[in-house]
């Protein structure tokens, strides 16, 4: 028997939880409990929208999270299994509700799901309530004087802060009236749980490094907000402070919101020092409401050149190439520590980030897609939109993008942002015993020192798999040839 408390007499409705595992600032939670109905808190196992990967298994540890959550409240998180708008309508049907809540989604698919739910519903007689609660602003809210979507950052962001700070934040229900399961709806219910898409290979680290409840999001806003985003502006760009939020997953799996995010900065900015850092982090996060705009605009971004001309830019196809970028083995220390953190954690710094994609797309001159579709396997926070838009902004080949010519050299980069090496000797042991000015070029290690700490290039650590001076010349060659080249 169920402990949920019931309202037997009254319709019941329904809240479909998706990439918002969280209770509070969930306005179709909160507009659910309004209505003083009884609630049905429903989860689908959807074929089409289901993700394998590391961002598969945190998925799946919020939503196990999410039914935590509300179990200690004394409800369920019922499980469906199928096409979303088949599903749904199928399963609301036949536990009698009366409204549908749900927090809107704007990739393609997402949108394509919603809509065809909801003409089912409302065929059924069943109302639909859609809320905004993924982003800062919704993304056709903020649109040029000539009514398009921005196509820069800049004008993007000038207009997005002239609109004020996004809404208050909701709190989470003080308490949920459950509604029991209807015997016709129960059939419908899954009994168990298809098994969790389990971490990829060698990423074991990423269980410890994630803990994954509301509470533990909370926990990160609270201690970047409190230890570092006084030195924001001066940090966040050094992996080997790791002093940036890390609250990327907890985004991405909607633990936490990006209102809620915004306004615990935006409080903590009683001075101008942090009022200034809080401004620097603030935009940062403004990219990600940027990048969702972008693919709600261009629902191909993942696989389309946003710059046409990059179609004909001559990739090449190495499988070698790609594999030593993906293993970590390229021997250019910092590409290689950002690699193996990304294999090992399901996370990466974003100026490595940049790095590595820059190394990918110019250097070794491989399709920025290998390297989206890579880091949508590997990270946790793998976001259809925020992925896409950075893979195309590092390569080039997008909407206001880094130039193809702008090519980071990861040895300056590495000398700059990581200067004693401390990252490097996180992630690549093998380097750990040289010494600080060498450590970003190992390779000019002579043989005495070499012997000395037991190093063998290119047995204990690869030698550089491409010369840096002689790819640039040919990344840069080929996009001078690129016909029609803007
Ligand atoms: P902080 O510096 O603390 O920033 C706070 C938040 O702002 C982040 O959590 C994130 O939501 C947002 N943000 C910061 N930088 C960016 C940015 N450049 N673009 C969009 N949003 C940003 N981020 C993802 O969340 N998912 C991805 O799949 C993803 N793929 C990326 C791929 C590449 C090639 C690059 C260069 C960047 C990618 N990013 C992605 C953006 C960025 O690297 C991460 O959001 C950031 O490293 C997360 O760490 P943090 O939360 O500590 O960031």
């Amino acid at each position: 028997m169920s402990a949920e408390k019931t309202h037997p007499s009254v319709s019941p409705v329904l809240v479909l939880f998706r990439d918002d595992f969280r209770l509070a600032d969930h306005p179709a939670l909160f507009g659910a409990c309004t209505t003083g109905q009884p609630v049905l808190c429903v989860y689908v196992h959807d074929p089409e929208t289901t993700r394998g990967g590391a961002i598969g298994w945190w998925l799946a540890q919020a939503c196990t999270a999410l039914a935590d959550a509300l179990s200690e409240k004394g409800g369920t998180l019922h499980h469906l299994s199928g096409h979303t708008p088949d599903v749904v309508a199928e399963f609301a049907q036949a536990a009698g509700v009366d409204t549908v809540f749900w927090n809107r989604r704007y990739d393609p698919t997402g949108k394509a799901q919603d809509t065809a739910l909801k003409a089912r519903l409302e065929q059924q007689g069943i109302s639909v309530q859609s809320c905004a609660a993924r982003l800062l602003h919704e993304p056709w809210t903020i649109r040029t004087g000539a009514g398009t979507p921005y196509r820069v950052f800049t004008a993007w962001w000038k207009a997005a802060r002239a609109m004020g700070n996004p809404g208050r934040c909701l709190p989470a229900p003080r308490q949920i009236t459950f509604s029991p399961l209807p015997a016709d709806a129960r059939a419908l219910t899954l009994r168990t749980l298809p098994p969790a898409p389990p971490l990829p290979a060698g990423a074991s680290a990423a269980e410890a490094d994630w803990p994954c409840t509301e509470a533990d999001a909370q926990d990160t806003l609270t201690t970047f907000v409190e230890d570092n985003l006084a030195h924001y502006i001066q940090e966040h760009d050094r992996p080997d402070k790791d002093t940036t939020s890390r609250l990327s997953p907890y985004l991405r799996a909607g633990l936490l919101s990006a209102r809620q995010v915004w306004h615990a900065v935006s409080t903590a900015a009683t001075t101008p020092a942090l009022a200034e850092n809080a401004e620097k982090f603030l935009s940062e996060l403004g990219w990600r409401d940027f990048a969702w705009m972008q693919l709600f605009y261009e629902p191909d971004l993942a696989w389309r050149n946003l710059r046409p001309e990059f179609d004909h830019m001559p990739w090449q196809k190495s499988p070698a190439l790609l594999a030593a970028w993906q293993q970590g083995q390229t021997g250019y220390p910092l590409v290689d520590a950002g690699m193996r953190q990304l294999y090992a954690t399901g996370w990466m710094h974003n100026r490595v980030r940049m790095v590595v994609a820059s190394f990918l797309t110019k250097h070794l001159l491989t399709d920025w897609r290998e390297g989206e579709q890579w880091f949508q396997a590997r990270l946790v926070d793998a976001d259809p939109a925020q992925n896409a838009m950075n893979w195309q902004w590092c390569a080039g080949t997008g909407i206001d993008a880094s130039p193809w010519f702008r090519i980071f050299n990861p040895v300056g980069q590495s000398e700059k942002f990581d200067p004693t090496g401390a990252y490097i000797r996180t992630w690549v042991p093998e380097l750990r015993q040289m010494p600080d000015k060498l450590i970003h070029t190992p390779w000019k290690a002579d043989a005495s020192l070499c012997r000395q700490i037991g190093f063998t290039p290119g047995r204990s650590y690869p030698n550089p798999i491409v010369d840096l001076k002689l790819a640039r010349g040919i990344a840069l060659e080929c996009w001078k040839n690129l016909p029609d080249r803007k």
